[in-house]
């Protein structure tokens, strides 16, 4: 049956960042459309997010939900394993140096794709499982056609369709990409020892290795490689595969027993020459596309999502019109460049072979060894852009000025 319904915000994608959106929308008092499919199948990768991520959790009723499955992170941790000339000091950031308990969580996307679903076929949202066909994008109104044969149309529309965005083509939006010549591999394990909520970045000439914590004795891993090396670890048997993880990690959690369930992802980079035009707001992957190195991706995904309903809120009569994008598209901007700058850059001087690349490197991560205020710096702006320059100013000024 065909039918044509108005809604004032259409969030095209279902992926973790369309469903926030969906109910962060929701939750200020739009009416919603979410247009995409059920998740497509298992995905055993984890997600670490922040306290900033999670407090907007709480604000849409889902803390409760996931925090019995996730494991805090309490200490962060990188440590150079390159066999360079120029090495790096292992540098350790403890949340509780920044009167922080933990920077966040790391949980399951298993969990979190469940409870994001759930929580929108509880919430009254209308929910279309097809996919956008065609976009028409005119002076006042977004207009999606479905797969199905129907059609929705709104004042504006949040394009969470992915790195792929055919919102974002639709809305003539510009992409810088670059592939690298690294795969992540994607599994879980048991470990003998204890991770004490500790999560290690392995620096690697291909890239990082990286542990993060879960419930009990067992941490996610996301090993980037080169992609036909990824292809050969994930084909080992499980006890091979178990001996080089422990390897790698120089035994630092003793035993290691992998899980099964292996995912390999191709890494690149995509940065829209823009956030936002002709009625579409690009928020999660759509807006950023970077190495998973750091847990950047839906933590930045979220903030965008936080940052669109506050101008949808500022003008909520016609969230989509020009104004509001422009408005968007200017709070996101320096967040975004600044962390797929970040990422990408210290991907690079990962796999370059240049001296000077390796000794800016190994000063940058010398200073933050050895320097706590710059440590606490880097720690407050990685958990919330702004506040560590509002601590260090606000350390500066005179106990009278406070
Ligand atoms: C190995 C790895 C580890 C990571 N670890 C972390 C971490 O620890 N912390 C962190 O913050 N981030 C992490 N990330 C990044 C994070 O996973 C991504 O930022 C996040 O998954 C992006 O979600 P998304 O909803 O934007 O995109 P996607 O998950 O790609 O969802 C896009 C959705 O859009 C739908 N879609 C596409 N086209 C259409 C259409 N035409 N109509 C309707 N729907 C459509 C798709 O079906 C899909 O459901 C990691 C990434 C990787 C690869």
């Amino acid at each position: 049956m065909n039918h044509r319904e108005t809604a004032r915000i259409l969030v095209a994608g279902s992926g973790p960042a369309g469903l926030i959106a969906a109910l962060g929308f929701a939750e200020a008092g739009f009416p919603v459309t979410l247009v995409g499919p059920d998740a497509a199948g298992p995905d055993g990768r984890t997600t670490a997010l922040m306290n900033p991520a999670l407090k907007m959790f709480e604000r849409l009723g889902i803390f409760d939900g996931i925090r019995p499955h996730a494991a805090p992170l309490k200490v962060m941790r990188i440590v150079d394993a390159t066999n360079r000339l120029i090495r790096s000091p292992t540098v350790t950031f403890r949340a509780s140096e920044i009167n922080e308990e933990q920077f966040g969580l790391n949980l399951p996307n298993s969990v979190l794709n469940r409870t994001l679903a759930e929580a929108v076929a509880h919430s009254g949202i209308e929910w279309r499982k097809s996919m956008v066909e065609a976009w028409r994008l005119d002076a006042d109104h977004a207009h999606a056609v479905l797969a199905d044969g129907s059609e929705v149309e709104a004042s504006l529309a949040v394009a969470a369709d992915g790195r792929q965005s055919p919102a974002r083509e639709a809305a003539g939006i510009r992409t810088s990409i670059r592939s690298y010549p690294q795969a992540a591999l994607v599994l879980n394990f048991r470990h003998r020892s204890d991770h004490a909520f500790t999560s290690t970045e392995f620096h690697t000439e291909t890239g990082p290795f990286t542990q993060v914590p879960l419930p009990g004795n067992r941490s996610s891993l996301v090993w980037v490689l080169e992609p036909d090396i990824a292809k050969d670890l994930a084909a080992l048997d499980d006890a091979e595969l178990s001996t080089r993880v422990e390897q790698r990690m120089q035994s630092m959690l003793g035993r290691v027993s992998v899980e099964p369930g292996r995912q390999i992802y191709p890494l690149s980079a995509v940065s829209p020459w823009r956030f936002a035009h002709r009625r579409v707001a690009l928020v999660g992957e759509a807006a950023h596309v970077f190495p998973p190195i750091g847990a950047q991706g839906l933590n930045l995904g979220i903030r965008d999502i936080d940052d669109l309903i506050g101008a949808a809120s500022r003008n909520r009569s016609d969230p989509g019109a020009a104004k509001a994008l422009a408005a968007y598209d200017f709070k996101r901007r320096p967040d975004i460049l600044a962390r797929s700058s970040a990422v990408n850059l210290l991907n690079m001087s990962l796999l370059s072979d240049m001296l000077p690349a390796q000794m800016v490197r190994s000063a940058g991560l010398g200073a933050l060894e050895g320097f706590a205020p710059l440590r606490a710096f880097f720690m407050r702006e990685g958990l919330r852009p702004g506040s560590g320059f509002a601590a260090f100013f606000g350390g500066l000024r005179k106990p009278a000025e406070r």
